[in-house]
């Protein structure tokens, strides 16, 4: 053991540079080292990266993680990689070859990172090489997605009990931010450990502010806490339109502040981002798309111009605020409409078992596939372009598809690079009649042949720096070509760019054959209404603590009051008012009898004090001779 410890040790201070861990890194760690199943709970940018990947550093073999957002896959594997550790992402927007290669890397190279999205894991590709990879642990982000009862099932999810079992005597570590008990039991579970072992940090936030303001003036109440607050900071609304309308209302005010959200280009979202973090502007009005992998100490406050649908959801966007451990503030404003509001929203989010139908085939109508066709097809699908060409409101059409998803119809990743495609639209002779004929082209599409069979039949992911290399062009010469193919309609080429994609799991259906089990759509509903009720009852609640009622929330036993939020603030101020009070109920007493002499119930009844406290004080006037008692009882000031 002492061994391990100077490993770990220099391991942190060689890799990342840190003197010392967290609170409880060092128990997971230790945990992981000792070949436990382990679930970790703890809050989002505590530090449960670190937990797997201390331990794999400081010692031989692969850690392979499984993660769902393709966005912070590339993230991690970008930061291990400045840090000169070898690690590679297998995801769906890469080329089959380029999946290939990585994972033969990780069998064979020096791969000390797997990263790798949950629905990869049933592919063949992947379960023929795992068996020959020498790993060492297994790491599960982003556990809760395991469990139905969680707030973002994954089916995809339950494969990683397969991939368990080939893997035999490797340890797992789930890690995830939002565990209610039944949660992690449901983990435990479904990752078949071998006994239940359960870490966790405190989801207590002692530098963050909590409070919650009923107003039907937004609007005044957010400038209000601007001109309170120096600082940078985010205000989260529900709708694209409403982060513009903020943004241009601050603005107004000479408040420096851009909208952010999902409906914008790369390009932009990337510039406007910038600009927060170096401050130049200091608000950012923004959507639920902004945040996440988002690496700012100092954000000041965070606002909430509506509620989130859960308190998981809130918790993670409210702590964006104060990541430096100085004083920050969390502020939900709530309309006395709102509630009203959210419940119409609520229906609308939820469709009935016939829209979801309808959605389904307006879907595949949109991607054009026939009944019967699409099977294991993948298309670029965006779900806000989807919902304008065919006046949806894109709430009801995400949870709509979540539940096809959840149903093994679909599967919709997040925003990614995707690789340009391309697929041959002329027959296998006029494309021969086309190579003598235009023989400069020849050469060039050869190499595309050899490189991607199945060109001929459906869209292959390519990717240009490859074809530069087999073919011996520049890359910019290879765009050229491409683009050229294609204006000669030799092909169907989508360059690459950024879409999230939308794979279809099974051929198309007719209506009658779509069948969306009624115990997830009940249960998913009961799951989201109930979500729901506990952030309304959190923006309701006037008497406990805001900072204790998360940490219960996320499975935390008692906890103390933080002191700094705005239930335990009016309760400090009632209580100074109240003590002030009976600092000196001696001089109250004093000015009372100052009017005349008093009966002491006349004084009880005057200065609304309990009994005993006059009768003390009453005493201690005697006592100091301020006062007298007369012969009827009556007291008297002394003159
Ligand atoms: P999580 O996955 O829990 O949201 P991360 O693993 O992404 O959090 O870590 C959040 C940040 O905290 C990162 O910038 C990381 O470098 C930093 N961090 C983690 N552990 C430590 C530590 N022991 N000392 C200093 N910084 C740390
Ligand atoms: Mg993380």
């Amino acid at each position: 053991m002492r061994a391990d410890d100077e490993k770990i040790a220099e391991t942190l201070r060689r890799y990342w540079g840190f003197d010392s861990f967290r609170p409880v890194q060092r128990e997971i760690i230790d945990s992981v080292m000792a070949g436990r199943d382990t679930l970790a709970l703890m809050p989002t940018g505590g530090g449960k990266s670190l937990t797997y990947q201390v331990p794999t550093m400081a010692r031989e073999g692969l850690c392979i993680v499984v993660t769902p957002l393709i966005a912070l896959m590339k993230d991690q594997v970008d930061r291990l990689r400045a840090r000169r550790i070898s690690a590679v992402a297998i995801h769906s927007g890469l080329s089959p070859r380029q999946i290939d290669i990585a994972l033969d890397n990780c069998a064979y190279g020096d791969v000390k990172f797997l990263y790798v999205a949950p629905e990869r894991l049933a592919t063949e590709a992947f379960r023929l090489r795992v068996v020959r990879m020498n790993v060492s642990l297994l790491a599960v982000d982003e556990a809760h997605c395991i469990s139905q009862w969680g707030y973002d099932f994954r089916p995809s999810y339950l494969r990683i009990a397969e991939l368990r079992e080939r893997l035999p005597g490797v340890p797992i570590l789930a890690l995830t931010a939002s565990a209610t008990p039944v949660v992690a039991d449901d983990i435990m579970r479904h990752l078949k450990f071998a006994e239940p072992h359960i870490l966790r940090s405190s989801f207590a936030r002692p530098n963050l502010s909590y409070s919650v303001r009923r107003t039907d003036d937004k609007n005044g109440q957010l400038l209000r806490l601007l001109r309170n607050v120096p600082g940078s900071g985010i205000v989260y609304c529900r709708t694209r339109e409403g982060t513009e309308q903020i943004a241009d209302l601050l603005r107004r005010e000479g408040i420096p502040a851009a909208a952010y959200h999902g409906g914008m280009g790369h390009a932009e979202r990337t510039l406007r981002q910038e600009e927060w973090l170096s401050g130049r502007v200091r608000v950012m009005a923004a959507t639920n798309a902004f945040g996440m992998g988002i690496d700012k100490p100092d954000v000041r406050f965070v606002v909430h111009y509506a509620m989130c649908d859960s308190l998981e959801s809130y918790y993670q966007e409210a702590g964006r605020a104060g990541r430096d451990g100085q004083r920050a503030y969390a502020l939900l404003l709530v309309a006395s409409d709102d509630s009203d509001r959210i419940a119409r929203r609520f229906e609308q989010e939820f469709p009935p078992l016939e829209k979801i139908k309808d959605i389904y085939e307006r879907i595949c109508s949109y991607l054009r596939v026939g009944i019967g066709d699409g099977a294991e097809a993948s298309f670029l699908f965006n779900i806000h372009d989807f919902c304008a060409r065919e006046h949806l409101y894109s709430g009801m059409v995400v949870s709509a598809v979540k539940l096809l998803q959840q149903n093994g119809y679909m599967t919709l990743t997040d925003a990614q690079d995707n690789p340009a495609r391309v697929m041959f639209c002329v027959s296998r002779d006029d494309l021969y009649k086309l190579r003598v004929q235009r023989e400069e082209l020849d050469h060039f599409i050869r190499t595309l042949l050899r490189l991607y069979n199945g060109v001929f039949t459906e869209f292959r992911p390519i990717d240009e720096g490859e074809l530069a290399t087999w073919s011996g062009y520049t890359v910019e010469r290879v765009k050229e070509l491409l683009k050229r193919l294609w204006q000669l309609r030799v092909i169907r080429y989508i360059p690459s760019n950024r879409s999230p994609i939308l794979f279809l799991n099974e051929e198309r259906l007719p209506r009658a054959d779509l069948y969306i089990a009624p115990e997830t759509y009940q249960r998913r509903k009961e799951l989201m209404q109930e979500r729901f009720e506990r952030m309304i009852t959190y923006a309701a609640n006037e008497d406990r603590c805001r900072s204790a009622v998360l940490e219960e929330y996320f499975g935390a036993g008692e906890s103390v009051p933080c002191g700094i939020c705005d239930v335990c603030l009016a309760r400090r101020r009632a209580e100074k008012r109240q003590q002030g009070g009976e600092a000196a109920p001696g001089e109250a007493i004093a000015a009372l009898l100052a009017q005349g002499p008093v009966s002491p119930q006349q004084v009880a009844a005057q200065l609304r004090l309990p009994p005993e406290r006059i009768a003390e004080a009453v005493r201690r006037l005697l006592a100091e001779g301020r006062i007298v008692t007369r012969s009827d009882g009556m007291l008297e000031l002394r003159d």
